[in-house]
């Protein structure tokens, strides 16, 4: 029997092997690394991690649920468990004296899903600010929604600022379908499981601040056209002749534009009285 489940830490105990198998698949594990798991819960997907790598950090929130799994996981030798928030937590510091559990180098988790922007920008960082020790890849099972947005396409329903921001971070790929059915209690929503792999973005933005401040006024009216909704930052008489340098339609709007378009267009605007 799976234990009670607690509605404010997000919990939905995967029960699918299939989807278990997929997530553990696309995270190609090797006998040299290091796992990081988020909300390992009753710690079925953490016993298919363990036998697979080096050592896997567990980090979860719930106390009653951690008694359980030192209980029960204890005594495994690569296994180890910090009881705490992850949006909270020092890792470093808190590994310091576990040198075998240090720099985890991969993220696998079934995530809670009323944190999974904060939990993106733990794992990744952001534009201006991107995590200085990048993670080799991040397997996560979200919300389909968001699963979407992440990998969204330029000018699809569900492309937006999140796309643009993760996607400068990170190559994302989608993995696979979850139905609500393959969870204890079923979520109200479908799932995917998503790969994320993070590489600095060719040609990187000059001024990561700017680019991100621009993906954001430019996003705030998704309606609107890009030479209204910049112009706080940009005059319409300066946007439009770069827009069309760029090959750019001068009619676009934000959801037009690839990450290549907005870092073209952030790089383009440097130097030319651009806010930022
Ligand atoms: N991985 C498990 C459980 C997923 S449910 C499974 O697949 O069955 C999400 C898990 O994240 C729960 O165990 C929940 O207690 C934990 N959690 C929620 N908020 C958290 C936080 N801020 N930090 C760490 N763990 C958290």
């Amino acid at each position: 029997m799976a234990p009670r489940t607690r509605k404010q830490f997000g919990q939905h105990w995967l029960r699918s092997d299939r989807a278990l198998q997929q997530i553990v698949d696309a995270a190609g594990l090797s006998g040299s690394d290091r796992v990081l798991e988020i909300g390992p819960g009753t710690g079925i997907l953490t016993r298919r991690l363990l036998p697979l790598a080096a050592a896997v950090v567990a980090v979860e929130i719930d106390r009653d649920l951690c008694k359980l799994l030192a209980k029960q996981l204890g005594e495994t030798p690569n296994f180890l468990l910090l009881q705490g928030d992850v949006l909270e937590l020092d890792l470093d510091m808190l590994l310091a004296n576990f040198p075998q559990f240090q720099q985890p180098n991969k993220v696998v988790a079934n995530i809670p899903y009323n944190i999974t922007g904060p939990i993106l920008e733990r794992l990744l960082g952001s534009i201006a600010a991107p995590n200085p020790r990048p993670f080799d890849s991040i397997v996560l099972l979200l919300q389909k929604e968001v699963g979407d947005r992440l990998c969204a396409s330029p000018s699809s329903k569900a492309y937006g600022a999140l796309s643009v921001r993760v996607q400068y971070l990170a190559q994302c790929d989608r993995i696979c379908d979850v139905p609500a059915s393959a969870f204890q209690p079923p979520p109200k929503v479908d799932s995917v499981v998503v790969r994320l792999t993070p590489r600095p973005f060719i040609p990187a933005a000059a001024d990561p601040r700017q680019l991100d401040q621009l993906v954001k006024l430019g996003f705030s009216t998704r309606r609107k056209m890009l030479r209204n909704t910049l112009q706080p930052a940009v005059d319409r008489d300066i946007l439009v002749p770069l827009l069309e340098s760029l090959k750019l339609n001068p009619q676009a709007r934000a959801e037009d534009l690839s990450v290549e378009s907005w870092v073209a267009l952030s790089n383009a605007l440097r130097g030319d009285g651009v806010t930022g």
